[in-house]
């Protein structure tokens, strides 16, 4: 297999040589042409021709996604997340804002998001919406803090419960919305 970018209209190939295959087409000047913008795949061994799409666009989240992101702003009702990473998908992510409202954070009644989340802390989100800023629930045990930092000391939380954190370096317990797949068990 032997790869380079084309963009539509190229010519590839004649179609004595190969056969057209995904994002090509066969043309009446005998040649066969690149349809879509994106990458030439040579298969030698079938003679298929093909162009596969470049993945350019950054993995933009959709509804029913999971994401990580960092707390980067929080208040008794709203917290706004950095999200740094789509998961299952397998081009960089960009970075995209979340937004978790107090009502969307556990099952369970929570008054205030500072019972459930610190500044820092690192939660896996399910994506609500398709546009930004991005609405994102934690309820159900899946989603939560996967890494917290202690208020005090700004060390890594080990999982006590399933509802509170200690820190081992200066002993404080602090409460959290904590996922199952919390990092430091
Ligand atoms: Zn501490």
């Amino acid at each position: 297999m032997k790869s380079s970018p084309v963009s539509t209209g190229d010519k590839l190939a004649t179609i004595e040589e190969f056969i057209a295959g995904p994002g090509t087409y066969q043309w009446i000047d005998g040649y066969i042409r690149a349809s879509i913008l994106g990458v030439l795949q040579i298969d030698l061994a079938q003679r298929v021709i093909s162009v596969r799409n470049f993945r350019s666009k950054p993995a933009y989240p959709k509804p029913g996604d999971n994401v990580l992101g960092v707390v980067d702003s929080l208040s008794d009702d709203v917290a706004f997340i950095d999200i740094f990473l789509v998961e299952n998908r397998d081009v960089k992510s960009a970075k995209f804002t979340g937004v978790l409202h107090v009502s969307q954070v556990s099952d369970k009644y929570v008054k205030s998001l500072y019972e459930a989340l610190g500044l820092g802390d690192i939660v896996r989100a399910r994506v609500l919406s398709s546009r930004s800023p991005f609405q994102l629930t934690t309820k159900t045990n899946q989603y939560g803090v996967v890494m917290a930092f202690c208020n005090k000391c700004g060390s890594i939380m080990k999982r006590r419960d399933s509802e509170t954190l200690l820190c081992t370096s200066c002993g404080s317990i602090e409460a959290r919305k904590i996922s199952l797949k919390y990092v430091v068990k």
